[in-house]
């Protein structure tokens, strides 16, 4: 078989994001981008993360052909092969539908540094525009979103995406960025969130360099 540490991460990473929380059901997607082979472990479409078992996952290359597997790859795997062709640095994709993240999303709302922990993703978390689940379109807006910039977006009306150079950092920065969206929420209904500068989150991100 393909990928077999790649298949086992798959698995592994889709239990956490249930045991933490951070989506529902079959809701959300991951992927890992293996540069060497230039080929993409991604999990299989509306399967419960509690019964994927590696020989579930689906092996594809960058033209969006399965190479292996018997289930269908996720609804998103446009979405995942548009960010390792466009970014060199990204070797892992979460896509999430977390509570607070997705609230804010659902606004159509970007989410300031109103925390110094929004540099997991950049001087901000962006929100790519609206399209249907698993489009074309959805993966071009994501992409567009994301740029080379940030490594997190709010998707419309739909959720958050997150990448990494590989899966333990996005599942990292999915957890940071879902942290800044409830705070965000929270400073919102109680007052007037104060928002840090850019040169104050190019510290943060300097000082992260060697955290
Ligand atoms: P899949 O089960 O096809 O991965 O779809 C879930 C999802 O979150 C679509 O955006
Ligand atoms: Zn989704």
């Amino acid at each position: 078989m393909l990928l077999n540490k790649e298949r086992q991460f798959i698995k592994d990473y889709g239990l956490k994001l249930l045991e933490k929380e951070l989506t529902k059901g079959t809701g959300g997607n991951l992927s890992i981008f293996n540069r060497e082979k230039n080929l993409m472990a991604i999990s299989p479409s509306a399967i419960s993360y509690k019964e994927i078992d590696i020989n579930d996952v689906v092996i594809m290359n960058l033209e969006g052909e399965k190479v292996e597997g018997k289930q269908k790859p996720s609804t998103e795997y446009q979405l995942h092969k548009i960010i390792y062709k466009n970014r060199k640095d990204i070797n892992a994709v979460i896509h999430t539908h977390p509570t607070y993240s997705t609230t804010i999303a659902c606004l159509n709302e970007e989410i300031p540094p109103i925390h110094y922990l929004i540099a997991y993703s950049g001087y901000k978390v962006p929100c790519a525009q609206y399209a249907t689940f698993g489009s074309k379109k959805l993966a071009k807006n994501v992409s567009k979103a994301l740029g080379h910039k940030y490594n997190a977006a709010l998707m419309a009306n739909h959720g958050l995406i997150t990448a990494g150079i590989n899966i333990k950092k996005a599942l990292t920065i999915t957890e940071m960025v879902e942290y800044c969206a409830e705070l965000y929420y929270r400073t919102k209904n109680t007052g007037d969130p104060k928002i840090l500068s850019n040169k104050q989150i190019k510290k943060v991100m300097n000082k992260f360099e060697d955290y």
